[in-house]
């Protein structure tokens, strides 16, 4: 019939608008958008909040960042971008210093001042203990990279309540890359391009699903069972775009990969200014939250009402069954799960798997739309636009 769509897309997140918005725009394609929350846009969602309209990141902070040209072309599309460049300081033991590790931090634990050459013999000399090359664990690569006074206060507790597991049972690459920089630059990321949108994330999430020939049907679960697009209707009958959670498509048949999830406690405090900064972490084990964002400082270019602000409190915990799942733990146990269901996902006809969700994998969001846009041109665009076969192709590795 005329309404029935060319494409469905699960999940309205950036994954799944990209998608929808380049099958619209350049193919000319229907496109269903299916989310099962009660707003689009998935976890880069916003909301003015009601008391002060200062605005919330809901599913926690988020930082746009990106030095993929491609990328950022093509958000720029959407919405401008502030000159905001995020920094981040963190308590430890009754001071306050500035993160990421930097000649700052360095002078101000040791108690000295360092010239940037003795700051690096001294980092040398006490990561001298371990070779990076032969570090097996997250604690063995921290301590090879930083030595261990640095890493016993600014890691190791800071990691035991983000991720509660001793440190010398998680993965080295959580800590791939941890710069200590010998010189005072404390930006938190190196990327070219860095801001916040100006009017917002919902904004611009909006503006990208604002196409005729776009729908997003909201409080519509792909596996509620019933209605018109419900996963057993449709599969197989019309090509879908899936950004939902990989083991939840196969009704958890390999058993449930693990995620950490994050509990945010907001609340209004009658000051102008709590922190100081928007975020700060508390890198002392015995603090139970992890950090406290303070969301006003994000827009210091807004003006917002006087004698009030917003903080959150975040803690960190493994995700029950109703929690949202937000990072991947990403176990020795969880890939090898991962690995059968990227099998049974090459194998599912008419159905690609993206996101962050999709790929159980932490995907910052320049990386989901540089994904989404990879996946449009090498797999969407030649199939309706050439006739090529959907295929499998599954997961996008
Ligand atoms: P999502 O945004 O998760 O969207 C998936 C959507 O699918 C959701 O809306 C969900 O409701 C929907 N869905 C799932 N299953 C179904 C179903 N069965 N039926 C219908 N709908 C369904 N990135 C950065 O670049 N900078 C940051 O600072 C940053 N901070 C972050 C902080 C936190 C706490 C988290 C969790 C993530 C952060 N990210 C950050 C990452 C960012 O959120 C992701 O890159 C982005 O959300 C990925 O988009 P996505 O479309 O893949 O997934
Ligand atoms: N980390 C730390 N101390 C800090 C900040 C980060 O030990 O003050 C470690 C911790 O293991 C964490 C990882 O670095 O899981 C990544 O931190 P980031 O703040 O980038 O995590 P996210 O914002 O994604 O939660």
């Amino acid at each position: 019939s005329e309404s029935t769509p060319d494409l469905v897309v699960v999940g309205s997140g950036f994954f799944g608008l990209t998608i929808a918005e380049r099958c619209a725009t350049e193919l000319g394609l229907r496109v269903l958008v299916l989310e099962r929350r009660h707003h689009l846009g998935g976890n880069a969602y916003s909301e003015a909040d009601p008391e002060t309209g200062i605005e919330m990141h809901v599913y926690g902070a988020h930082l746009f960042h990106t030095s993929n040209e491609k990328v950022w072309d093509y958000v720029n599309r959407f919405t401008s971008f502030t000159n905001y460049q995020h920094r981040v300081f963190g308590q430890y033991d009754g001071q306050v210093y500035s993160l990421p590790m930097n000649l700052g931090l360095i002078n101000q634990f040791f108690g000295r001042s360092h010239t940037p050459d003795e700051a690096r013999a001294l980092i040398a000399e006490q990561a001298s203990e371990i070779e990076t090359s032969e570090a097996t664990n997250l604690e063995e690569k921290a301590i090879s990279l930083i030595g261990r006074p640095l890493y016993e206060a600014f890691i190791k507790g800071y990691t035991a309540k983000q991720w509660q597991t001793d440190p010398t049972k998680l993965s080295a690459d959580i800590i791939t890359r941890l710069p200590v920089r010998y010189n005072f630059d404390n930006r938190w990321f190196n990327d070219k391009y860095e801001g916040l949108p100006v009017d917002g994330y919902t904004a611009w999430l909006t503006r990208m699903a604002d196409h005729p020939n776009i729908e997003v049907r909201l409080e519509t679960d792909f596996f509620a069972p019933g209605h018109e697009y419900s996963a057993d209707t449709i599969k197989g009958t019309v090509p879908i775009v899936y950004t939902g959670p990989v083991d939840e498509y196969f009704g958890n048949s390999e058993g449930r990969l693990s995620w950490r999830t994050v509990d945010l406690e907001a609340e209004v405090k009658h000051v102008d200014d709590f922190q100081g900064c928007a975020v700060m972490n508390y890198n002392d084990q015995d603090v139970p939250w992890t950090r406290i964002h303070e969301f006003k400082h994000f827009h210091p270019e807004r003006t917002y009402i006087s004698g009030k602000t917003v903080i959150v409190h975040e803690y960190s915990r493994f995700a029950e069954d109703d929690d949202e799942p937000y990072y991947p733990v990403n176990t020795a146990e969880d890939r090898e799960k991962l690995l059968k269901y990227r099998e049974l996902a090459k194998k599912e006809p008419m159905v690609l798997f993206g996101g962050r969700l999709g790929t159980y994998k932490y995907l910052d969001m320049h990386m989901a739309i540089g994904s989404a846009l990879s996946m449009f041109e090498n797999k969407l665009k030649p199939h309706f636009a050439e006739g090529a076969a959907l295929h499998s192709g599954g997961v996008d590795e």
